[in-house]
């Protein structure tokens, strides 16, 4: 077998992977990025493809460069989420307008900046196993038929959902988050459909709720290019996404005479993100470490972010020669700090819905008034309610929730846990000693949730 060494390898060339190889590069280090699909295919994901705006993306990339050749819209205004028995809810939002990419240039632009940047990228390249002597020094891969092993400082794990690294790494003795099963994902499956005319929602993303805690999504590209998909959470029965995707498309009326372009598939995690993401000589981000927002799905702009700050952190650990936990430990707190408390917090509502029935979701969802509903939502509404009409939405709220109360009082129990909770996160460690009472505190938070909406402990 081959033996290459780099101060840095990086498995998988998704978003995650490839703003951590730009960021390595950037900072002079020798960074490998391991990809198991070819060229052609590199940048081929299952996606909804819909992104809060590029301020988002770290600026280690060319990111007009990115924007130019894949925000195909750039015109999304708004939230608009379509409820079966009432009125449909429009959430403004707040601060400038989202965008819906071609996900497969997207993919593309982000693997030609890494490389453009500095970083070698091998394509065809399966990673197989890690190499590990108490850290982990090392991957062992199949490139393009050949079996080759890669030594290295650092190895960036950002092979996705479900990754087959944690598999192989032993996390004996470390504060690696092995509290991983796949009931905490979810199971998702999209279309990218061409219509004949225009949608009238060409500046929104489009959301509707389906069995099993899941919602199905009409994300446009452009007017007539629409990316429509749908996902179940993997602790409740199982839902025949190919076929309940088509029966929604056929019952829709701007979807009549659509041609499908693409089809794909996959899992995404819809839990908080890993408590620790970092064993010696090891980092998981992206999907991989479960740097998703549980309640929307959106990973895309947490890889990005998680990617640039793993690379930033192992490049100061490289420096320094000192390639353990302690050294690592920086980039766990950059990530609980910021969007990791916020998915943590959105993660209790996803707990919360687990434990209703969706048809009981929705009847309270239909007996609130819109404006209430956004405003519960933390968004300001399009038009703000005056004293009277306040005064009108509380009287009709209580008359037509009735029934419901029990649920609501949970929802705002929850409502006040999800707060605490980000506190919790605020003080997330700043070194592995004080990591397990971290824990205890966190778990007591979550004890109490499970207490107010009688759900099964989901860690
Ligand atoms: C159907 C669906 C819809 C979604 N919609 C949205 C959305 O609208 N907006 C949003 O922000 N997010 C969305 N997400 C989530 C988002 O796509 C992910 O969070 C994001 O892509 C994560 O990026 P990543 O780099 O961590 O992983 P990925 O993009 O999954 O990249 C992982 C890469 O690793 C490679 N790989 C895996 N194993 C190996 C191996 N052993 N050897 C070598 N290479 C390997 C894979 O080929 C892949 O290229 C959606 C996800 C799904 C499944």
């Amino acid at each position: 077998m081959t033996t290459e060494t780099r101060d840095i390898v990086i498995v998988g060339g998704g978003t995650a992977g490839c703003f951590a190889a730009a960021t390595a590069a950037q900072n002079g280090l020798d960074v490998t990025l391991l990809e198991r699909k070819s060229e052609d295919e590199g940048g081929h994901i299952a996606c909804g493809d819909a992104i809060k705006g590029k301020s988002t993306f770290p600026d280690v990339i060319d990111r007009d460069y990115l924007r130019e050749e894949s925000f195909t819209n750039e015109n999304i205004q708004r939230a608009m989420f379509m409820n079966p028995d009432g009125e449909n809810y429009d959430i403004p939002f707040e601060s400038g307008s989202g965008a819906v990419v071609d996900r497969k240039r997207y993919g593309e632009v982000l693997l030609e900046e890494a490389d453009r940047v500095g970083a070698e990228i091998e394509y065809d390249t399966v990673v197989k196993d890690v190499v590990q002597n108490g850290r982990v020094t090392g991957v062992e891969a199949v490139r393009r038929g050949d079996p080759v092993q890669y030594d290295a400082d650092v190895v960036i794990d950002a092979a996705g959902a479900l990754s087959l690294l944690q598999d192989k790494v032993d996390f004996d003795g470390t504060t690696y988050d092995t509290n991983v099963n796949y009931q905490q994902f979810c199971s998702a499956y999209r279309e990218v459909i061409e219509v004949p005319e225009p949608v009238e929602y060409d500046d929104a993303i489009v959301f509707k709720p389906t069995d099993e805690l899941g919602y199905l999504w009409y994300f446009p590209r452009t007017g007539t290019e629409i990316n429509a998909g749908l996902g179940f959470q993997m602790n409740k029965p199982s839902m025949e996404l190919v076929s309940v995707l088509k029966d929604d498309l056929e019952e829709r009326p701007e979807f009549e005479g659509a041609e499908v372009k693409d089809k794909l598939g996959a899992a995404l995690p819809t839990r908080r993100p890993y408590d620790s993401a970092v064993a010696p000589g090891f980092m998981s981000v992206g999907d991989a470490a479960g740097h998703v927002n549980p309640t929307t799905g959106g990973g895309i702009p947490g890889a990005a972010k998680a990617g640039h700050w793993a690379a930033e952190v192992a490049t100061e650990a490289i420096s320094d020669g000192t390639l353990g936990e302690s050294a690592l430990w920086e980039y766990n707190h950059r990530v609980q700090t910021d969007f990791g408390k916020k998915f943590a917090a959105m993660d209790l509502y996803n707990i919360f819905g687990g434990a209703h029935d969706v048809d009981e979701l929705t009847e309270v969802v239909t007996a609130l008034p819109g404006e209430m509903i956004i405003d519960l939502m933390g968004k300001k509404g399009s038009v703000s309610l005056s004293l009277p009409e306040k005064v009108k939405a509380a009287v009709v709220t209580a008359l037509e929730t009735r029934g419901h109360w029990s649920t609501l009082r949970e929802a705002y129990q929850v409502n006040r846990l999800a707060a605490e909770l980000k506190k919790i996160y605020d003080d997330y460690p700043t070194t592995p000693d004080q990591f397990e009472s971290w824990k205890t505190s966190r778990d007591d938070i979550m004890d109490r949730v499970y207490d107010v909406t009688g759900a099964e402990p989901k860690y």
